[in-house]
């Protein structure tokens, strides 16, 4: 008894025949259910490459609500606002607060900060464009074409 591709090898052959290893192609050659389900894949894929893009009848713009709209374009207020709020905050405390602080850091050497600093930066940087990189990707996932 002979064991056929499973659909996903199958769609992965007709993706890429060219990439396909040997084996996999003279199976697909010899067995007539595969290669009859391969060839429907090839079709299709072709299709979906081919197919044009979809034409609007109505004015889309038109049909979204308003606030969508506006909100896309208008500044982001709130969070600036929260994140002022809470740097001013950390700045009087800082200020009010400073005596302890250098108290705090007192008993940690100059060579520790100087060790410390730098790395909290940098995770700091990396988390940050990790953070960016997926916002974008999220964006680009809503542009569909
Ligand atoms: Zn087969």
């Amino acid at each position: 008894m002979t064991t056929h591709f499973s659909e996903e090898q199958i769609q992965q052959y007709a993706e890429n025949i060219q990439g396909a290893d040997d084996a996999t192609k003279q199976h697909i050659h010899e067995c007539e259910i595969c290669w009859a389900k391969a060839t429907n894949y090839v079709i299709l894929f072709s299709e979906i490459k081919t197919a044009k893009k979809p034409v609007f009848e109505f004015a889309l713009s038109e049909l979204m609500p308003r606030e969508a709209i506006l909100s896309r374009r208008s500044f982001p207020w709130l969070p600036v606002s929260i994140v002022l709020v809470v740097v001013l905050v950390m700045a009087v405390l800082l200020a009010f607060f400073h005596d302890y602080f250098v108290y705090l850091l007192d008993g940690i050497s100059g060579i520790m900060l100087y060790l410390i600093i730098p790395v909290c930066v940098t995770l700091f940087a990396a988390q940050c464009a990790e953070h960016i990189e997926n916002y974008r990707k999220k964006i680009k996932n809503l542009e569909f074409y």
